[in-house]
């Protein structure tokens, strides 16, 4: 999620790594440090809160003269993006350096056992567990003490360690969390980006799952963390620009924020659905008490976040048996319905800064209300005023229009709404092992759907030659239905409008022809026969219908135009999948329009005005 840079060689390290962390800022950071060793191995840590600039100010002057160092942009996951909690972070004695880019899910536990053992912490961040792991079991050998730290982690991370006991030795690893290792001549980069290394060198060393890599003047050498095998890796030539490397090879950021999904899903669930289907809340804490308190919901949001907080309607209705309300925020705040300490307010916003979706919140906090905030940027201001927050964990998203944190708000709802039914005891147990279970396979199935992107391209360009389309779904599909048609305005500028399917006949039946197409979402759910009803009404007007259906439903196919198959998931997790369905369709019928995707006309990724 973050930005990692490290270097080891000949040229004084400090201009590459801060020439790198300023590359790597297009991400947008919250705070950014870096740690470089003098020859004797004294360190020099200078960090800031704030943009890489802020940092280079107080560089200024100082002299960062060695040739090993590795700087840091953060992007917060656990603390608010503040001096103490930007990272490099160190143990008690400042001998161990750490960056870490990822979410160490059993850090809480860790950090006790380290406090026990009479260590003391000084940021409120996951990563710090690790520099002190590393001091305590430091017996005069880095390396091993480095192995040994990272076995005790769960969760994701890709790091870099430097220690002024090895002047000369940098290291890197990594579990579910990107890091390559670019070769020069005599000099060797450490990074979470290949944007950062491209300037530089176009070799590329695959660094694999599980892997470590430990740099010294005489090369580097891959082993595997576990058991210290010697692995040999894969040397790969990058044939990128730097352009192209900011997206990862991508053509803009939605395509690769797009495909970031499946991961971004992975490091929502990550530490807070456990394995026997139990969910956790580590960054809110929200204790039993607290959530048995609430009698009812309030929801409110706005765009897409609004279309997510339908569906955690639905959730938490379904699952959990609590009435729930869900409004647009801008109505809300000028009529707001009663507040008290039995209504969780849930407020959604991916940059947290949203000013309608601010000024509810502030309302019904007024009101005695409690309000959970539910954001992708720890250090906004909804995660700072909120009475708790559930962080989307998305990692940065570039694109005005949001993919990954739509994803990510419909898969905390979910477990919230989890959460909720395991503390009032509302379904039956095996029940909702089963849902978390089914969760925890949508990122694959994520992965499925995006390796068929090509079936999209035509589909695209078939909507694009329309001058717009209705979508419609029931149940679930129904809040997916919206979301997809407003991707389709948002990105092609195509007018679409979404329906409840048995809506339609109430009037959108008139827009009916043959100019006029339609998209069904028609996957396995409880209402599947009543819109496949809907959808024959459809075919009977000759409008022409794209049915999106689960695998192996052929049941639409004499019928309508296009079907897309996904692959079998239960109604509840369906928009997770589905959505993805929705933006692929925009993403081409946006593409053969020759639109700018990632900054459509008229939209700004943030609104923080009324
Ligand atoms: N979890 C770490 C933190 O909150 C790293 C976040 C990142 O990837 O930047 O500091």
């Amino acid at each position: 999620m973050c930005g990692i840079i490290g270097y080891l060689g000949e040229r004084v390290a400090a201009p590459v790594l801060l020439d790198s962390l300023q590359r790597l800022e297009y991400r947008g950071y919250d705070s950014a440090g870096v740690v470089v060793l003098g020859q004797d191995g004294s360190p020099m840590l200078v960090k800031s809160a704030g943009k890489v600039d802020a940092l280079l100010q107080r560089i200024d002057g100082e002299e960062l003269l060695g040739r090993v160092g590795m700087g840091h942009t953060r992007w917060a996951t656990h603390g608010r993006p503040t001096y103490d909690n930007a990272h490099p972070h160190t143990d008690c004695r400042g001998q161990f350096f750490v960056i870490h880019n990822g979410i160490i899910e059993n850090f809480a536990e860790l950090r006790r056992e380290l406090q026990a053992a009479g260590h003391t912490f000084t940021s409120e961040t996951d990563t710090e567990v690790l520099p002190h792991l590393i001091e305590e079991y430091y017996a005069g050998d880095l390396v091993a003490a480095t192995r040994r730290a990272l076995g005790r982690l769960r969760g994701a991370y890709a790091v870099v360690v430097l220690s002024s006991t090895d002047p000369d030795t940098l290291i890197g690893a990594r579990l579910n969390a990107p890091l390559v290792v670019g070769v020069g001549q005599k000099e060797w980069f450490l990074s979470s980006d290949l944007t950062a290394i491209i300037p530089y060198t176009k070799q590329a060393l695959v660094l694999g799952e599980g892997q470590m890599v430990v740099l010294t003047p005489v090369g580097p050498v891959v082993t595997s963390i576990v058991d210290g095998t010697e692995l040999a890796p894969r040397v790969v030539r990058v044939e990128w620009d730097v352009i192209q490397a900011e997206r990862g090879g991508y053509p803009n950021f939605m395509s690769k924020e797009m495909h970031e999904q499946p991961a971004a899903l992975e490091n929502a669930l990550r530490g807070r659905l456990l394995a026997d289907g139990h969910v956790e809340f580590s960054d809110w804490g929200a204790d039993d008490r607290l959530l048995a308190r609430f009698q009812r919901v309030q929801i409110v949001a706005a765009g897409s976040a609004f279309y997510a907080g339908m569906l955690a309607k639905y959730a938490i209705e379904d699952l959990a048996g609590l009435p729930t309300a869900v409004e647009v925020a801008s109505e809300w705040r000028y009529r707001p319905q009663p507040v008290d300490s039995a209504t969780l307010t849930i407020a959604i916003s991916q940059s947290g800064e949203t000013a309608d979706t601010l000024a509810a919140a502030r309302l019904a906090q007024e009101r005695g209300g409690f309000v959970l905030g539910l954001t992708n940027v720890v250090g906004s201001t909804l995660a700072l005023e909120a009475d708790g927050v559930i962080n989307l964990h998305a990692g940065p998203e570039i694109c005005v229009v949001s993919t990954k944190t739509f994803v990510n708000q419909v898969a905390c709802a979910l477990l919230l709404a989890l959460r909720l039914a395991q503390v009032r005891q509302t379904r039956d147990p095996g029940d909702l092992r089963e849902l978390a279970t089914a969760l925890r396979s949508v990122a694959d199935v994520q992965r499925q759907v995006l390796s068929r992107e090509q079936e999209f391209v035509p589909l695209g360009a078939w909507l694009a030659e329309h001058r717009g389309a209705l979508y419609m779904g029931r149940g679930y599909s129904y809040p997916a239905a919206m979301e997809a048609a407003l991707k389709l305005k948002e990105v092609s500028y195509l007018h679409a409008e979404a329906y409840p399917a048995g809506e339609l006949k109430h009037g959108p039946i008139a827009l009916l022809d043959p100019e006029m197409p339609v998209v069904a979402f028609a996957t396995e759910s409880a209402t599947r026969e009543k819109t496949r009803s809907n959808i024959q009404e459809v075919c009977a007007r000759q409008s022409p219908v794209l049915a999106v259906v689960s695998d192996g439903d052929r049941s639409l196919v004499d019928d309508v135009q296009f079907t897309v198959e996904v692959p079998r998931v239960p109604e509840i997790v369906s928009p997770l999948v589905n959505a993805l369905v929705g933006q692929l369709l925009a993403y081409h019928a946006a593409m053969i329009r020759g639109c700018d995707v990632d900054r459509p006309r008229n939209l700004a990724k943030s609104v923080t005005v009324e």
